[in-house]
């Protein structure tokens, strides 16, 4: 029997205090002011393939629908090719809000685990993060082993041909005094998460 989901979304679906949030965000304040138009939907080259529209993300940001945004598929699709912000009415930075959704979703493991786009992104984070480099060929392993590792065991033939020839390695690339890099991205995640938690990190319209 085909499984039946709810789509409508009630008053107790809402995290209280997301869209207040993400608008305290520097570049995210102008969000308040959609008046959902449409016209970043209307632009967006990938629209047809999200699962809610630009316009919807915006709107179920601002009114608290966090795991809605965060699990969503949209903001990963979101190419960054800044259209939809050039064109609002509103001078809303529709592509910088993506952004922030994207790192929450990372920070806080929101995310479609076996789609590719976030998987692949917080890999390559996280390898930037401790070795200074990303070493491509271990990426596209772990990206294939954490999304589809049947696709990965396909390519086994391919992948020990080229292991042999010396076309792949799997030797780490890093970079000299990766401890001192370590530190500064750890201090500014820190700083990133002490936002998420309590906000007081980030900076509110209207302190100054
Ligand atoms: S174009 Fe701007 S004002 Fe219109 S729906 Fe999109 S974000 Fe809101
Ligand atoms: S920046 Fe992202 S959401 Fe905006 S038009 Fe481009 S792909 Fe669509």
């Amino acid at each position: 029997m085909a499984e039946l989901t709810r789509t409508i979304k009630y008053e107790a679906d809402r995290v209280p205090g997301f869209g207040r949030e993400v608008m305290s965000v520097p570049g995210c304040e102008a969000l308040e002011s959609c008046i959902q138009c449409g016209t970043c939907s209307g632009v967006c080259p990938l629209s047809i393939y999200m699962d809610y529209s630009p316009r919807q993300v915006m709107a179920l940001t601002r009114a608290d629908f966090k795991n809605e945004v965060l699990r969503s598929h949209t903001i990963w699709l979101c190419a960054s090719c800044y259209s939809c912000t050039v064109e609002c009415p509103r001078q809303i930075r529709i592509t910088d809000i993506m952004y922030e959704l994207k790192q929450r979703a990372i920070k806080e493991e929101i995310y479609p685990k076996k789609f590719t786009i976030p998987v692949l992104a917080k890999e390559f984070y996280k390898m930037a993060h401790s070795q200074g480099r990303v070493t491509e060929n271990i990426l596209a392993t772990l990206m294939f082993l954490k999304t589809n590792w049947l696709a990965a065991m396909g390519q086994w033939k391919l992948g020990l041909g080229l292991l042999l020839r010396g076309r792949f390695s799997l030797k780490m690339e890093s970079i000299k005094r990766k401890d001192e890099l370590n530190r500064m991205l750890t201090t500014v995640d820190n700083l990133s998460i002490d936002s998420l938690t309590d906000g007081r990190s980030a900076p509110k319209k209207g302190s100054h």
